[in-house]
């Protein structure tokens, strides 16, 4: 793999709390255009990692770099601002407002302007076509004008994600974007990132090893803080390291 086919490229990433490794000395390759998977059991540093990578944290020692660039010591507004977002940083979604309504203030948000509650109507409406575009990428046009607050579960996520395109990422951080979910849900979900993918790249968190056997082309997984295995799905669920990891805990 040369440096330009890795979007995200963390190098000995250490997170120690109170002289616990949480992470220790973990290398992690995320492909341009790839949907790379981290997982692993409980307490096995994944949202450690997480918050390590999109700057909620910062590491005890190692290096991260996206797009080539140093971001080590970026913090995480400026790391969204560089094309990396991780859902939840704009998962506020307003129950009130409707679906297309939340998107607009998304795009607001990007334009770098304060959400401002009691003039919202007023300048959202500038927005119109390319929030209608972002809802019908997460197959919501048929729910615009409905609020946030009467969507279904599964339908809430999909609007995350839109208010979430809404700011252009190259690369999305999604944590656990199954948790919670009804079976009927998971496949509208699953297939939302497989088809939200095209051209982006997808890091995601995630319990449901058959969502990550289905949508990863990567796989990382993590034990105790470090990385046990790593490849496609066929290779690490063969693996003795990570059936004892899952089972052994
Ligand atoms: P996972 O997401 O894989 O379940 P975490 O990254 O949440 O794992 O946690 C990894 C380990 O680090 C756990 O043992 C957890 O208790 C510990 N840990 C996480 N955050 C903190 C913290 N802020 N202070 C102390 N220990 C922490």
């Amino acid at each position: 793999m040369t440096g330009s086919d890795l979007i995200l490229s963390a190098k000995g990433m250490t997170k120690q709390f109170a002289g616990f490794m949480a992470v220790n000395n973990v290398d992690l390759d995320v492909r341009r255009g790839s949907i790379h998977a981290l997982i692993g059991p409980n307490g096995a540093g994944k949202t450690t990692c997480f918050n390590l990578l999109t700057k909620f944290l910062q590491p005890t020692s190692g290096t991260i770099s996206f797009n080539g660039r140093d971001i080590t010591t970026l913090g995480a507004s400026e790391i969204a601002r560089l094309g990396m977002v991780r859902s939840f940083q704009i998962s506020a979604v307003f129950p009130k407002l409707t679906v297309i309504e939340n998107v607009r203030v998304a795009l607001q948000r990007r334009r770098g302007t304060n959400f401002d509650f009691w003039r919202a109507q007023t300048v959202l409406g500038e927005f119109d076509a390319e929030a209608m575009r972002r809802v019908e990428e997460v197959g919501l046009e048929d729910f615009a004008h409905h609020t946030a607050q009467e969507l279904s579960y599964g339908r809430k996520r999909a609007l995350e994600i839109a208010t979430t395109l809404a700011l252009e990422p190259e690369m999305l951080l999604l944590d656990e974007p199954m948790a919670g979910m009804a079976q009927a849900d998971v496949e509208r979900i699953s297939a939302l990132i497989k088809s939200i993918s095209a051209g982006r790249t997808i890091l995601m968190v995630e319990h449901n090893l058959s969502v990550v056997a289905d949508l990863s082309d990567t796989i990382t997984v993590l034990a105790r803080g470090q990385v046990l295995a790593e490849g496609g799905y066929e290779t690490v669920s063969k693996d003795p390291r990570v059936i004892e990891a899952y089972i052994g805990v």
